[in-house]
């Protein structure tokens, strides 16, 4: 059986879900899509006219298909395309979306979706992921990436090229966050080993910001114009209910129309109930400082804020690049203990330098960063090592640089700072060109919590 929605649309239509509803019947064993739209490129423009179809089975969202590729969306029950989870097709009321992310004047835009439904036997054994027992690690620092793409969204890799990259670099654990979609997370589960924790997630890819959602492996809602009205708020909420640990991503990066989405421009949540944000995206650029200048404020404002760093890698790079790779001092290497980790903000970010840094008060209380301290007579003290020539290590108080000197070798230093004198501190190395090599997460002095 074929079925066909055809539709023109305009910039009108910009950042909406378009829905397409068809019916499946009983003994269906095959769902396959195809979406057509001309004209790729407006006339005039430099950026191509982008779109994604979301869909859904009568049990809930089944995948996206969020970069369009030449083959088509095939549901069955033993395999998918990716980003597409494999299970039954169900009978029923199943549900297209074209979630149009940038639609440029002048031209109007046609699209056309084209599903065939089979009922001829699929012959495909499921593709079968079991996930490894590992060895437990103990207490320690660990270190890895938090946001990576694969091609179950847009990436051009797969998940075993990603797992062989975090393995390359010596990471201990990588997270697998593709754009609102789950379905990468079985095979990048059954990838994990006694070198590498596989780590659950997903980047809640809306038209107006984007979020790292971790440690789960649910799907999570990233839609704000469903019939809900859900607004940003809403939606991180939900994620954190869920147990996801959120984080905004990338909130300076250039958006629309260069990167539609890429920039986060949810005036109510600068941090609003966020209370992680990824300062380090990629490498360092002027969209890094602008957000690290957006965590430094954010903490002035009194929030308790973690910063995270993510390659957000769509595939291979000739060269090796200088990311801000997440340094994790964790209970063990699980999980659930990395996300516990980093919750406490017990992490720094670097491209190679170990950055310490520690406080301790006139009564004997100790803090790592991440941690808080009552306010009273501190000693901050910072210790470093492997950094590059020329390096400056930089002295944090309240988002201003109290302190710098040469960190071209390793070395140490401390510095008091008297009762009520700072609401909190932080280190940071930096190369010769001011770029950053490491930094860390605060130790908080006013006692908040
Ligand atoms: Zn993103
Ligand atoms: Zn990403």
């Amino acid at each position: 059986m074929k079925i066909r929605f055809e539709d023109t649309i305009t910039t009108a239509h910009d950042h909406r879900h378009i829905p397409h509803v068809f019916e499946v019947p009983e003994g269906t064993t095959e769902v396959h899509i195809e979406l057509a739209y001309s004209p790729r490129f407006s006339a005039g423009q430099m950026f191509h006219n982008q779109m994604s179809l979301s869909v859904a089975d009568p049990a809930g969202p089944r995948g996206v298909y969020y970069l369009l590729r030449d083959y088509g969306i095939n549901i069955t029950e033993a395999a998918c395309t990716p980003g597409f989870n494999a299970g039954p097709v169900r009978p029923g009321r199943w549900l297209i979306e074209v979630d149009t992310y940038r639609l440029l004047p002048p031209d109007p835009i046609t699209y056309t979706i084209d599903v065939t439904l089979s009922d001829r036997p699929v012959d495909t054994p499921p593709r079968v992921f079991p996930k490894p027992k590992r060895a437990l690690r103990g207490r320690g620092w660990y270190k890895g990436d938090l946001h990576a793409h694969s091609l179950h969204s847009d990436a051009s890799w797969d998940i075993p090229d990603l797992i062989a990259y975090a393995k390359s670099r010596g990471h201990d654990f990588q997270s697998l966050t593709d754009h609102n979609t789950v379905s990468g997370l079985p095979e990048h589960d059954s990838r994990g080993d006694d070198e590498l924790l596989t780590m659950g997630g997903l980047e809640l890819t809306t038209y107006y910001g984007h979020a790292v959602v971790l440690g789960t492996r649910q799907w999570q809602e990233w839609r704000l114009d469903t019939d809900d009205h859900f607004t940003m708020p809403q939606l991180a909420q939900k994620a954190m209910d869920s147990g996801g640990f959120f984080i905004i991503a990338h909130p300076q990066n250039v958006g629309y129309p260069e990167c539609a989405g890429c920039h986060w421009d949810f005036e109510d949540m600068r941090p609003g109930n966020a209370r992680a944000v990824e300062i380090w995206n990629g490498t360092w650029n002027p969209c890094t400082e602008h957000a690290t200048q957006d965590f430094y404020h954010w903490l002035n404002e009194g929030y308790r804020m973690v910063a995270t760093g993510g390659t957000d890698l769509h595939g291979p790079h000739a060269e090796p690049r200088r990311h801000g790779t997440n340094v994790v001092f964790a209970d063990e290497l699980s999980e659930a203990e990395i996300v516990a980790a980093l919750r406490r903000g017990h992490s720094y970010l670097s491209a190679g330098p170990e950055l310490l840094l520690t406080a301790e008060t006139a009564s004997g209380a100790r803090a790592m960063c991440g941690d808080s301290l009552s306010p009273d007579d501190a000693t901050i003290s910072i210790a470093w090592k492997d950094t590059p020539p020329g390096a400056r290590l930089r002295f944090i108080v309240d988002g201003a640089v109290r302190d710098q000197r040469d960190a071209s070798e390793a070395g140490a230093a401390s510095w008091p700072l008297p009762k009520g004198a700072a609401q909190w501190c932080g280190a940071e190395i930096r190369g010769a060109d001011g770029s950053m090599w490491a930094i860390s997460n605060p130790i908080y002095l006013d006692g908040r919590q």
